[in-house]
């Protein structure tokens, strides 16, 4: 007998019929004798409904009000994901985040889990009934309901799976696996059978929306075996995420890369002509960073007049306006040129353990790019990545020619 943990997304759960498509599945793994808990997201668009109704209501919604609301799409889900298992005999119960109690920090929309209750949810499989949590939510010390950001429900089943030391953690999505890129860019890619905690910790930050970041550094901090699979179709393999050593020994045979992610949430920002004197980093993140605006690529180039230089970075675009604005205040304070800012840039990066043994990878990625006449606005590297900062129009083309350049589809 094992203990699974079990995801569906809001795809998965979009409808009655598919509701009840997924109570039979989970039926089938309960009568094969294994213990299940399911975490379920919203119906699909829901988060979005009621984000808009949100901002209709109030002109910045109260951060506590908007988590009161948001919370309220996954509480519908459970418990007809839970009625329909009843109906097909199937003893179930649902929980929301506050009744588990899945306790997190604070910060609301934002919300980092502290740690799980497992005595509810222990006793009810005891009890030899399904157990299905309400995801992306918890509650505060003090009792307030808090989400865990975009895609949280990732995190939730994750973070139930190290808790309850459960055997697997199944995420159920809309696609059968994780793809060398994402399959609605390039209807060429290929799935990836296995891949690394690290590699897809990677192409999560980079954008990946697949798999919430956190629930990827939970799985890999807690050793949870986590699969991608479809909910959509039957007897689906999936992508095994695992730890690196377990699939090193087939590193040879590995691509050099694994994946091309792209992330269309960025925004670029960039004071040119200011004074190139130490510090001046300092200044201008300092000031972003006080207001709680998290910074991504930074480049500091020198400019064409001497003793200044230009500085730009990338933040999420949802922060766009009002990092703008602390750049007007800088550019005066600083007497700097002139602001330059762009939100309709993306950025798309090359992921792959690969990278680490060969040179040459960057330059091929930039002439690709050069062959395409795409003008690449800013750089970043690591061991296992190379990102560029592109036009947004580019996007499905850099990403399209990267893919074929790289024999991803191979
Ligand atoms: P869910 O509602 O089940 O959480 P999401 O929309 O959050 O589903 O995530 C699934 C989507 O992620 C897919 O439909 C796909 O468009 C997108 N995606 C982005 N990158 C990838 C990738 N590398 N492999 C597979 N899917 C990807
Ligand atoms: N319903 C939330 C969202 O749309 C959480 C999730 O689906 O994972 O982001
Ligand atoms: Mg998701």
């Amino acid at each position: 007998m094992a203990l699974i943990v079990q995801k569906y997304g809001g795809t998965s759960v979009a409808n009655i019929e598919r509701i009840q498509a997924v109570a039979k599945k989970i039926k089938v793994f309960k009568d094969q004798g294994n213990e299940v808990v399911v975490s379920v997201s919203a119906m699909s668009g829901e988060t979005n409904r009621l984000i808009t109704l949100a901002k209709e209501a109030q002109k910045t919604p109260n951060t506590r009000e908007m988590d009161m609301l948001l919370s309220t799409g996954e509480q519908v889900t459970i418990s007809l994901l839970t009625m329909a298992l009843q109906q097909l005999g199937c003893d179930a119960i649902s929980y929301t985040g506050a009744q588990v109690k899945i306790l997190t920090d604070d910060s609301h929309g934002k919300a980092r889990i502290q740690s799980i209750d497992d005595v509810n949810i222990k006793n009810s499989l005891k009890q030899s009934k399904v157990v299905v949590v309400a995801g992306f939510q918890g509650v505060t010390q003090n009792n307030h309901i808090t989400t865990l950001g975009r895609g949280g429900s990732d995190t939730t089943a994750v973070a139930l799976a190290a808790a309850l030391d459960a055997d697997e953690c199944q995420i159920y999505t809309d696609v059968d696996g994780v793809y060398t890129t994402d399959p609605r860019i390039e209807p060429n890619a290929k799935k990836i059978d296995r891949l690394s905690y690290e590699e897809m910790l990677e192409m999560a930050s980079l954008g990946s929306k697949i798999l919430q970041i956190r629930s990827v550094e939970f799985a890999s901090k807690y050793q949870v075996p986590l699969r991608v699979l479809s909910s959509l179709i039957d007897n689906p393999i999936g992508t095994l995420i695992t730890n690196e050593d377990k699939i090193m020994d087939k590193i040879e045979e590995k691509a050099l890369i694994s994946a091309i992610a792209h992330n269309k949430d960025e925004a670029k920002l960039s004071l040119i002509g200011v004074p190139d004197t130490p510090g001046i980093a300092a200044k201008i993140l300092g000031a972003i960073s006080k207001e709680n605006i998290e910074v991504d690529m930074i480049v500091q180039s020198v400019s064409a007049r001497e003793g200044l230089t230009n500085f730009a970075f990338t933040v999420h675009r949802d922060a766009f306006t009002q990092a703008s604005a602390i750049l007007e205040i800088l550019k005066t304070e600083l007497n700097a040129i002139s602001v330059q800012n762009d939100d309709k840039v993306v950025k798309v990066s090359l992921v792959g353990l690969g990278m680490r043994s060969h040179a040459g990878i960057a330059s091929k990625m930039f002439e690709t790019l050069q062959n395409e006449n795409i003008n690449i606005q800013m750089i970043s590297t690591s061991e296992i990545k190379i990102s560029v900062i592109i036009d947004e129009k580019y996007l499905e083309l850099a990403v399209r020619s990267l893919h074929s350049a790289f024999e991803l589809n191979k």
